[in-house]
């Protein structure tokens, strides 16, 4: 018998840690609660929420086999080390993470293992292809520019790890705590549909129909027409292979026209984004506290801004960005696009630290993502690993007239502009600071003003490279 430790992978289909531990005779499916994830559990309510859903459906999917999820609270050495002992387990097989303090418990726990006399398997299940398979450029560091990556990446056949014959699940009669609840962590989020049947079915629905228009969708918020796989690769509801695979699969068809492919083209190349940052900090492990890039390492970003909260609360003034942060906090995601657009504001327009914008989202995001997020908020910040001469600044008044031209997507998240002519704050705002509004509340001045605060930012980044 061998155990399979559940962390973010939780589904049975196409999975690494399952497949290494079924090689070697029944599987003991088993989650353990450690203080890790609890803290980023309680974190963000609507992840914690997503969580709980995900585990219990991949209880119900355990139970169709025999089988059912051992759910334990603690330490993970000292629960893994004693129901090994107690069922005659002889080693586990888990999921790696790829932040760096998760990537430091990892090889703790393989080490705590290994010393109690246990095998373990800690294997590559999150990128569809695994950071060492990837060709590494000279410094045998990993890519550090995503075209060279995705170049590369491409040629590669995607694995597979879908063995159903081989999956026997060990009848556990082994004590379980109950499965989780959110309020265990704090959280009162109704519980979202989250689990592998959903994610295929949301997958399958997307390649039919949005992603043929993924190329207009991922720059227009208010179509609301990318995928919305973000949490279910978060928490391993899917496997980054099948989608890439169907993704590959869908390109093939004959019927579709040029511009569908090439939308389908640029969804792959989003998937391949999420790969390219989980090499990144797999390679790169220091990155989670610090720049990428040496030479900006201790470039000076504020701690804190007056405007801070104001950012926070979506009520800067620049009703995209206010939008965007407004989206999140109520729903736990945000646009792609205006994601870098709301993040470029934080690090440049307020000239605070790309740690501080991250640590913000992350008490709102449900993805659970530490190595995908620093990756871009580096990126945005111009520290990481977007080689281009100076960081792209956004112009947050220009990104909405481009791509919320009617203020469709601006209109839905601030409900004080809903009414307002777009004439009201696009053009004439110099003139009006404060937007007086139908009912007496007001839609905020702007907290900087965009231009300076960009050229001043470029001042003290030039002088940083040059
Ligand atoms: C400042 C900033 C912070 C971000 N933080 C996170 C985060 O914490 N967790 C997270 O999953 N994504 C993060 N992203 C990336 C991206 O914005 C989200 O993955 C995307 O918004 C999720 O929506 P979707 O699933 O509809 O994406 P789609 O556009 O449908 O893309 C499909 C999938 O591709 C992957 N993907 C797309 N773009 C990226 C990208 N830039 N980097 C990595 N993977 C990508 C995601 O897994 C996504 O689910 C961040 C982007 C920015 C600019």
């Amino acid at each position: 018998m061998f155990i399979c430790r559940f962390t973010h992978d939780l589904r049975l289909e196409d999975h690494a840690a399952l497949a290494a531990a079924a090689e070697a005779g029944p599987v003991l499916p088993i989650l353990v609660l450690d203080a890790e994830l609890d803290q980023s559990l309680r974190r963000s309510p609507r992840r914690a929420a997503f969580f709980v859903a995900a585990v219990c459906a991949l209880d119900a999917s355990l139970r169709e086999r025999g089988s059912r999820l051992v759910m334990r609270r603690g330490d993970a050495a000292e629960v893994l080390t004693r129901i090994a002992r107690e069922c005659g387990a002889t080693g586990v097989a888990w999921s790696a993470r790829y932040d760096g303090a998760g990537m430091q418990l990892d090889e703790t726990l393989r080490a705590q293992l290994e010393e109690a006399g246990l095998q373990a398997r800690l294997v590559h299940d999150a990128p569809a292809i695994a950071p060492e398979e990837i060709e590494r450029s000279d410094d045998g560091m990993g890519y550090r520019a995503f075209q060279a990556y995705f170049e590369r990446r491409r040629a590669l056949p995607i694995p597979s790890f879908d063995r159903p014959l081989l999956m026997r699940f060990a009848s556990a009669e082994i004590e379980s705590d109950p499965l989780p609840q959110p309020s265990d962590f704090g959280s009162n989020a109704a519980l979202p549909e989250a689990s592998s049947s959903v994610a295929a079915a949301a997958l399958e629905q997307f390649l039919s129909s949005s992603a043929l228009l993924y190329a207009t969708a991922q720059h227009v918020p208010a179509e609301d027409g990318t995928s919305h796989l973000s949490p279910h690769f978060s928490f391993g509801t899917i496997s980054m292979r099948v989608a890439v695979r169907a993704t590959l699969q869908r390109i093939d068809d004959p019927f579709l026209l040029n511009e569908e492919r090439h939308s389908l083209r640029l969804f792959l190349r989003s998937l391949a984004l999420r790969d390219f940052f989980l090499q990144l900090a797999w390679f790169h492990p220091e990155t989670q506290q610090m720049a990428l890039q040496e030479r900006m390492r201790d470039f000076e970003f504020a701690q804190t801004h007056p405007a801070l909260d104001a950012w926070c609360e979506g009520k800067t003034g620049y009703p995209l960005v206010d939008a965007g942060m407004r989206q999140l906090a109520q729903t736990g995601w945000m646009h792609p696009h205006v994601r870098a657009v709301a993040a470029s504001f934080l690090c440049f327009d307020l000239g605070v630290d790309w740690r501080v914008g991250r640590d913000a989202w992350d008490r709102l995001l449900v993805e659970d993502d530490p190595a995908v997020a620093t990756g871009n908020w580096q990126w945005i910040a111009g520290v990481g690993a977007d080689l281009a001469q100076y960081p792209r600044i956004y112009n947050p008044e220009t990104q909405a007239r481009r791509f919320d031209p009617e203020a469709r997507y601006i209109r839905r998240w601030l409900p004080e502009l809903e009414h307002a002519p777009l004439a009201t704050w696009q053009r004439k705002r110099e003139e009006t600071p404060m937007l007086p509004l139908f009912d007496g509340s007001a839609y905020p001045a702007r907290v900087v003003d965009h231009g300076a605060a960009a050229r001043a930012f470029l001042a003290r980044y030039r002088e940083r490279v040059s």
